[in-house]
């Protein structure tokens, strides 16, 4: 059986195009979210890349932020429940999974069985948030997914005291402007994004194996500096950000065949 998942997100379009559940043929990452045309253009992409058609599919779920502002599919399903279900598959071991997106952090606990035990959320503020991230680059002329990479040659992390997106942002200038290193700096965000995150999945409990995934997960700089703050080591599989796309890909074969 031949399924689709779509996680239209609020600043990236991810899809999987799945055989069985279990098979992943292929995959889209579109960085524009729900209400502009990446729904629409992921859809497009991850047909092409199978080589398939809409009517060749058996199924399409959606999830994510946007899941009710797209037509076309024949199902959706919470993010929490779609995420849940792509992280067991992705890493089975996974009891804690740390979600960062483009604007909210998830924690969400899972039993041995995979089924949700616990889940916090904060997204009231752009703060640790891949927004953060995207708002620190902007600052410093650099991509986004230049951070990992540069924070891997920081000498003396330079400490950043401002949580608020808007106050860190003037921060990261005057300290850009006074000389210090970049990489060091962006060493220094990384740590600020990491202890916020950390607190969030203290109080959520943890348990092992910790997982992240999101986006964020794809800062290589940002799972160590977690890691380093919640004295653990952190799981990342390459298809982190696809995880709601892959839940949603498996759930829709089950909706299907009512299991
Ligand atoms: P959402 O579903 O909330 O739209 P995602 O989980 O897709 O968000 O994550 C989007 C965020 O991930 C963006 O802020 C983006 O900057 C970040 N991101 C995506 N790819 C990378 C990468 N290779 N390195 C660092 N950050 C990345």
């Amino acid at each position: 059986m031949l399924t689709a998942g779509l996680d239209i997100g609020s600043t990236t379009c991810k899809a999987v195009i799945m055989d069985g559940g279990e098979t992943i043929l292929a995959r889209s990452v579109v960085p524009l979210g729900t209400g502009t045309a990446g729904p629409r253009m992921v859809y497009e992409r991850v047909l092409e890349a199978a080589a398939l058609t809409r009517a060749d599919l058996d199924r399409v779920m959606l999830t994510g932020y946007g899941r009710f502002s797209f037509e076309g599919a024949d199902s959706q399903m919470s993010e929490v429940s779609c995420h849940a279900r792509g992280i067991r598959h992705l890493l089975p071991t996974a009891r804690t999974v740390i979600d960062i997106g483009g604007q909210d952090i998830k924690v969400l606990r899972l039993a041995a069985t995979g089924m949700l035990e616990n889940f916090i959320m904060n997204d009231k503020c752009a703060a640790g948030t891949g927004r953060f991230l995207d708002v620190m680059a902007g600052v410093m002329n650099v991509k986004t997914t230049d951070l990992g990479p540069l924070s891997e040659g920081a000498e003396q992390e330079v400490s950043i005291s401002n949580t608020c997106t808007v106050f860190a942002e003037s921060e990261v200038i005057s300290k850009l402007s006074s000389g210090v290193r970049l990489e060091d700096l962006v060493a220094g965000i990384h740590t600020s994004v990491a202890k916020r995150v950390a607190g969030l999945a203290h109080r959520a409990g943890l348990a092992e194996d910790i997982a992240m995934s999101g986006g964020v997960a794809l800062n290589t700089g940002i799972v160590k500096a977690l890691g380093r703050e919640l004295k653990h080591d952190i799981l990342v599989h390459p298809d982190c950000q696809l995880a709601g796309a892959i839940g949603a890909a498996i759930l829709a074969r089950q909706s299907n065949s009512g299991t």
